[in-house]
């Protein structure tokens, strides 16, 4: 006998005792291995993604559940690469030799071909083992009754929903381009899915096209109007007849096409498809396991109903929805976004909180500091306007003071100017009127008359109101101005005004008016300053000098000096020694030095009378010749 007819003959005699026994078909089996055995017959190469997805669930499901012992086996058929009677036979010789002494509890039949290859082999191989079988085409069992011996679950599409996804997800399609691959089941499925369609209506244009090689998508697909739904449904084989995984059918589509790529599996998300309502193997294989537990835990396939599917997968890829610029507000909420990381603001939440918090707290300090500056600069312009209101009322007082010496300034020249007038008069009333003697009387007249003037004009322009302004400034002329002033006061008082004009003095910028009410301010407090002295002894020297770059301006007197105490606060608004004074001259002077950017100070020469001086710092190098506001 045969080692292959021989083993039957035994198993089917072991077989024929167990019923005798009473022992359920299973218990048997076990009895003889030990553990149970589980075929998970696959239409389809064992290494295609589907069926890896489908058997890895199986075996998980089926080995963690408390069934006892169980030992996989997986078998590929192949079908639709190779499909003749032959291979069939050889194959089935092959797995009855393989199972000889291991005749299945279970078999998981996935697709089509694997549950038809059972349905004429299975009598000869395994004749107990009752079956589940998985992905079968819903209309399988349309026109052949369901063999007792098997249950399972049917194949569903959800093209329905993936289409209504698609037009969610791109408003303004107009066509639906089905893309499918030649092999039989390829067009099978293709089919079902243009039914599927014709019955939704979906008032679309539905093109199908079968069979573009994959070399082709970029040329066929690569352009395609943003308007197109473009579903891959599946692609075993070209028209080429060259055979296909129809997921890198998938993958090189998604990488050809212009338009995002709706699919119909699982196993094609993460390729470079969008997603859709897919079908998925993972929970097909579950529910097929659940069977499957049911079976080996004693029910028959019988009693088991046929399954109309399973749950499909409701899932996007959200680089995809990136790359197609397609906003996530239009996908609706029960489908699930694969692929995408942390948002930007997910993964850097905190820290862009702290930095908006920071860059709030610094806006705030920046308003705060603006404010602050904006005041500031109106109590700058306030404070100088104080300052130029009270240099005028300083100046005025200054005039009122010099009233005496102006008043009699203007007098000498008016006087000689009448004098000269009526000598003419009696000149041109006498016989002997000389015209060249005239001539030379009315010279006389125009120089008083010009020197009235200038004493008017140089008085004018310190009593005028004035703005500080700031000019490139000749220093010893300023000093020479403030000296005509003081002049005739100096000549009032019995003082010796000397001047004493260094030439070098650096360039300096400054405004002529204030400067001078400044020479002449300490100046007329150095001749006060005199009085009580005998008239021989008053002194008061004008120096201009060149003070290390610095211009300096120094009013030096012979009068009673300074004392230590007083030093400390001449400089103080009102403070004053004078039973009519004010106190207000010194202060009026330092801040309009200060406003030049200088320093005024005062020293008691030790011998008698005091010195003041005041230095200006000299222009920069390249300092703007700006007609600015000083300051202060
Ligand atoms: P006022 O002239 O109204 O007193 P100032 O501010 O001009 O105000 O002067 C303040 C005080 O400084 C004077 O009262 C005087 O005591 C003192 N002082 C100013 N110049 C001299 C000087 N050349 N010699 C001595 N004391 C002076």
């Amino acid at each position: 006998m045969e080692p292959f007819l021989a083993a039957r003959a035994a198993r089917t005699l072991f077989l024929a005792l167990a019923v005798c026994g009473g022992l359920s078909l299973p218990d048997a089996a076990r009895a003889e291995g030990g553990a149970r055995r589980v075929v998970i017959l696959t239409g389809t190469e064992v290494m295609l993604p589907a069926s890896q997805v489908e058997d890895g669930v199986i075996r998980q499901i089926l080995s963690s559940a408390p069934a006892g012992p169980i030992e996989f086996y997986s078998e590929g058929l192949d079908a639709y690469r190779f499909d003749t009677a032959e291979y069939e036979r050889e194959f089935a010789a092959f797995l009855s030799r393989k199972y000889r002494d291991k005749e299945p509890d279970l078999i998981f039949a996935l697709s089509d071909p694997a549950l038809e290859f059972l349905t004429r082999n299975r009598g000869e191989l395994w004749p107990h083992a009752p079956v589940v079988f998985t992905s079968v085409d819903r209309n399988y069992f349309q026109d052949r009754p369901r063999p007792s011996w098997a249950t399972g679950i049917l194949d569903y599409d959800s093209i329905g929903r993936t289409i209504a996804l698609g037009r969610q997800l791109q408003p303004t399609a107009r066509r639906i381009l089905v893309i499918a691959g030649a092999g039989e089941r390829d067009r099978r499925f293709a089919k079902t899915v243009a039914e599927t369609l014709e019955r939704l209506r979906p008032g679309l244009d539905v093109v199908v096209r079968t069979g573009t090689p994959v070399s082709a998508f970029s040329r066929e697909f690569g352009s395609l109007s943003s308007d197109t739904i473009l579903l891959y449904t599946s692609m075993m084989r070209d028209n080429d007849g060259r055979s296909v995984v129809p997921r890198d059918a998938a993958k090189a589509l998604a990488a050809a096409a212009s338009v995002p790529v709706y699919g119909t599996h699982s196993t094609y998300l993460g390729t470079g498809i969008l997603g859709g309502a897919l079908f998925d193997y993972a929970n097909e294989g579950r529910a097929a396991a659940q069977m499957g537990l049911r079976i080996l835990g004693g029910e028959t396939p019988g009693a088991l109903p046929v399954l109309g599917g399973s749950p499909p997968l409701l899932a996007v890829d959200g680089r995809q929805l990136d790359r197609f610029g397609i906003p996530t507000r239009r996908l609706p909420p029960e489908y699930e976004i694969r692929f995408r990381g942390p948002t930007f603001w997910e993964q850097y939440r905190w820290r862009i909180v702290a930095v908006g918090l920071a860059l709030a707290i610094e806006t705030v300090l920046l308003i705060a500091l603006f404010a602050e500056r904006q005041s500031r600069r109106r109590a700058q312009k306030e404070s100088r306007q104080h300052r130029s209101e009270l240099a005028h009322a300083s100046r005025l007082a200054t005039v009122g003071q010099l009233a005496a010496s102006i008043s009699h300034e203007i007098n000498q020249p008016l006087g000689a100017i009448l004098a000269n007038a009526e000598t003419a008069e009696i000149l041109l009333d006498s016989a002997a009127s000389n015209p060249e003697e005239l001539r030379q009387i009315l010279a006389d007249i125009r120089r008083d008359d010009v020197r009235a003037s200038e004493v008017m004009r140089r008085v004018r322009a310190l009593a005028a109101r004035h703005d500080m302004e700031m000019h490139p400034v000749e220093l010893n002329a300023v000093a020479q101005a403030a000296a005509g002033i003081l002049e005739p006061e100096a000549r009032r008082r019995g003082v010796a005004l000397q001047r004493d004009f260094r030439g070098g003095l650096p360039e300096t910028r400054g405004d002529d008016v204030s400067l001078q009410q400044v020479i002449i301010n300490l100046a007329l407090n150095g001749m006060e300053a005199m009085a009580e002295m005998p008239s021989d002894r008053r002194r008061l020297v004008i120096a201009t000098r060149n003070g290390n770059g610095r211009a300096v301006v120094r009013v030096s007197d012979t009068g009673r000096g300074i004392s230590l105490e007083d030093r400390a606060k001449l400089f103080e608004s009102f403070f004053t020694t004078k039973r009519n004074g004010l106190g207000l001259g010194l202060s009026i002077c330092r801040s309009i030095i200060e406003a030049h950017g200088g320093r005024i100070s005062a020293l008691d020469n030790g011998g008698g009378g005091a010195t003041f001086e005041f230095e200006l710092p000299a222009v920069a190098a390249g300092t703007p010749r700006r007609n600015d506001d000083a300051r202060a």
